[in-house]
């Protein structure tokens, strides 16, 4: 057996406890902001069947192409794959247990996925997304909910630099009339495509504009554009989106080559980006999807929704210079004697009733060394018990910030230790 030591899959990251406080103050942002909405908590496996991500997701695409981790389950034989987005499960989730049944749903996930990309910065091959799905409403006035709630999370994490790109994708008809043109004029052009756009181009030409190919960008520059293929009612919705933004306050600009990774999308796309963060530069992206449910299997049923990608929106905070929240440990408990320790931990346990975050100490030592743990520990007050102390039933209280050391009782020491932090 080799004793190299193991290393984590590349492109999947550990996070660590110093960088975790951070996490966990994002995902409690996260959960307030959706619980202001409305927004439901659904959780699904991490895991489902190929055959779901190929049909939600469209074969001729990045992601079902070439960026899946699929698998046989060796015991039974089933095609498998890592999810690699939200909306196709939380979708098959809803159709299984019959969600849509009598009432809208408006619905939120959070969690890792799972694409074999190459790894750089702001792109893993496990990350993390907060997604966010609204089924069964078909105006744009769930569109423009879905914007300004981005809006206000920006707002809320204290988030720069984030503008906002808008685009339509119409109804079928119109990306039918469009993708005929698309296919004429990349005919045209076959000399200066590359080898995906040239394989796309009669399978789905509509991704090639999707390319990020720098060497294909003015190519796709130039390409007939699917706003001049709208039809009115897509217009009109696409015009009410953009009003009720507008009313809010919330600017935007069209980009008529946004168009998404992924086949679901119809009629309102867009995208946050920022500069600040290089080639990866979305930070949360959606749309609709009104002919999703369909293909997956249930009746008819609009729906519209956004994801965002947690490591790209953590590291974007981080060049803001976003203090991390503070250690949480409260009071750091140093003992020594036989006594004392057992007396530590009915008093760690004793101040735990009433609350507060107590570390004991472990392992033993000197009061010097132990008082060096309590320090390093981030706790406001140390709570220190020699046997003495012990024998008497009380112990010493010190503030780690300095003043004075006192002595109080074992039953005041729960009081005690409230006020200094409420002091401090
Ligand atoms: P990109 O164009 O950057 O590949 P995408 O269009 O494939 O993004 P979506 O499927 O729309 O991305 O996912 C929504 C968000 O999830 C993205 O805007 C991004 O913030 C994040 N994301 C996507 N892929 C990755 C990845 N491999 N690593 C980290 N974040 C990602
Ligand atoms: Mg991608």
């Amino acid at each position: 057996m080799s004793n190299e030591t193991l290393q984590a899959v590349r492109g999947m990251n550990d996070i660590l406890p110093d960088e975790a406080g951070l996490w966990l103050w994002f995902e409690e942002v996260v959960r307030d902001w959706l619980d202001s909405y409305g927004y439901r908590n659904i959780r699904m496996p991490l895991v489902e069947p190929t055959s779901l991500f190929k049909r939600a997701i469209g074969e001729v695409t990045d992601i079902v192409e070439k960026e899946m981790y699929s698998f046989e389950d060796s015991l039974n034989g089933d095609q498998l794959t890592l999810r690699p987005e939200g909306t196709a499960s939380c979708v098959r989730a809803v159709l299984q247990h019959n969600l849509l049944y009598n009432a809208p749903q408006r619905l939120y996930y959070t969690g890792q996925m799972f694409r074999h990309e190459r790894p750089q910065k702001g792109r893993y091959r496990q990350f993390h997304q907060v997604g966010v799905e609204a089924l069964g409403f078909a105006g744009p006035d769930i569109d423009a909910e879905q914007i300004l709630m981005c809006a206000r999370l920006w707002k809320k994490l204290g988030l720069r630099d984030v503008t906002l790109q808008l685009n339509t994708l119409g109804d079928p008809a119109a990306r039918l009339r469009h993708r005929a043109k698309l296919i004429a004029y990349f005919e045209q052009h076959v000399s200066l495509m590359d080898d995906d756009a040239k394989r796309r181009l009669n399978t789905n030409p509509l991704r090639i504009l999707d390319s990020k190919n720098p060497a294909m960008q003015a190519l796709i520059a130039d390409a007939p554009k699917l706003l001049d293929e709208l039809e009115s009612e897509a217009l009109e919705h696409f015009a009410a989106v953009q009003a009720t933004l507008t009313a809010h306050g919330v600017g935007f600009e069209i980009n008529p080559r946004l168009v998404r990774g992924l086949d679901y999308y119809n009629r309102t796309v867009f995208e946050w980006v920022t500069t600040r963060l290089g080639a990866q530069g979305t930070i949360c992206a959606g749309g609709r999807y009104d002919g999703l449910v369909e293909q997956i299997g249930g009746k008819p049923a609009p729906a519209m929704g956004f994801a965002m990608g947690v490591e790209r929106l953590l590291a974007l905070l981080q060049d803001d210079g976003m203090a991390l929240p503070k250690p949480a440990v409260e009071v750091y408990v140093v003992h020594q004697g036989a006594l004392a320790s057992r007396m530590a931990s009915r008093v760690a346990e004793q101040m735990r009733d009433a609350d507060l975050r107590v570390v004991m100490h472990c392992g033993g030592g000197s009061f010097k060394s132990q008082m060096k743990k309590a320090d390093a520990s981030g706790a406001r007050v140390a709570v220190v018990i020699g046997d003495d102390e012990a024998q008497a039933g009380q112990v010493s209280v010190k503030p780690m910030q300095g003043g004075e050391q006192i002595r109080v009782s074992v039953e005041q020491l729960n009081a005690t230790i409230q006020q200094f932090i409420k002091q401090e």
